[in-house]
């Protein structure tokens, strides 16, 4: 199976690399030069615990020299998801599988726009990375990989993928239920990710004050009543696994508020940006989810 991965920065360099130690043949595609450069000449550089190892990897910017593709992996931010699969169209052919672990909404809609439906397979990980430089990432946390077919089906390709993923040793797991799973991650990124960016505190800041805490509270409940007319079954108190992800990464500066400490642009339009825009559809009032899109909005403007 030959996979091709569109994107090689923290999470598209983590599994090429362990792809690639596990002896699967994968290609890294970026439309960053320097990281290309730095792959080609030295393979990618995964840095864990203080410990760096380096993985020989084939890397392009030219995706048409690739070939055909089995597999093409989606690791862009959101906001290039479009543009990745129109480049990748030329590594399609009648059986290529087009699988998505980007984080938020609206990647399977943009997919699906440019690919058969029926070629596209969605997921959520739980596995963590930083981009260092060109070529070089920090894998900062080990945790699972769900994947599954859009109609929940257990189907033959989509065990494959999971066995492959397995034996890169990644804990891996095929779900009937990925529409579920991603709702529940995009309620943990809704609760944490833009209050903790706005407010410049590390994740476990945010439970020490009522105002954030009153905050994140409200952004999950709006989140949750969209999940449910949408008919998401979402299991338990989502609000208490948002704080209890909060606790257990507590000295973290979550990404969106690295990208805005960075003065780069955030996912915002597809985690409570994309939650506004399904709930205007629903006629679901989310006035806490509407403020906080527009000003990180105004924030990313005025960079
Ligand atoms: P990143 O910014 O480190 O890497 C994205 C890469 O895509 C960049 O190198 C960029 O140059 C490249 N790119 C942009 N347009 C391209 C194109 N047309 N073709 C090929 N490459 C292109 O981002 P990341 O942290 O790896 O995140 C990727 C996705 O995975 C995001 O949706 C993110 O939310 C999600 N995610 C990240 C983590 C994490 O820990 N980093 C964990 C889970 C999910």
């Amino acid at each position: 199976m030959k996979t091709v991965i569109m994107g090689a920065g923290a999470m598209g360099g983590l599994f090429g690399g362990l792809l690639a130690a596990s002896g699967q043949e994968v290609w890294l595609v970026d439309v960053w030069k320097e990281n290309i450069e730095a792959l080609q000449s030295r393979g990618i550089a995964i840095e864990e615990k203080g410990q760096e190892k380096l993985f020989p990897i084939h890397a392009t910017t030219e995706v048409a020299s690739v070939g055909k593709a089995d597999l093409v992996l989606l690791f862009v931010k959101t906001y290039h998801t479009e543009k990745a699969v129109s480049d990748a169209l030329v590594l399609e052919k009648e059986d290529t599988a087009f699988l998505t672990l980007q984080n938020g909404l609206g990647n399977e809609e943009a997919i699906c726009r440019q690919v058969n439906p029926k070629k596209v397979l969605l997921g959520v990980t739980n596995q963590g990375a930083t981009l260092l430089g060109p070529g070089k990432i920090r894998h900062g946390g080990w945790g699972k990989t769900f994947i599954g077919e859009l109609d929940g089906k257990r189907t033959d390709r989509v065990a494959e993928i999971a066995q492959r993923f397995q034996k890169a040793g990644m804990e891996t797991e095929v779900s009937v239920h990925i529409q579920r799973l991603i709702w529940e991650k995009l309620l943990i990124n809704i609760g944490i990710n833009a209050l903790a960016a706005v407010t410049g505190l590390k994740n476990g800041q945010l439970l020490d004050h009522p105002e954030t805490l009153m905050l994140m509270e409200g952004l999950v409940a709006e989140a949750v009543e969209v999940a449910r007319r949408k008919g998401i079954p979402i299991e338990g108190k989502p609000i208490e696994k948002v704080k209890a992800i909060v606790e257990a990464t507590q000295a973290n500066r979550c990404s969106m508020g690295q990208d805005l400490d960075n003065r780069r642009r955030t996912e915002i339009e597809a985690i409570n940006g994309a939650l506004v825009r399904e709930a205007e559809r629903l006629s679901v009032a989310t006035p806490y989810n509407r403020m906080i899109t527009n000003l990180i909005k105004v924030i990313e403007r005025t960079f």
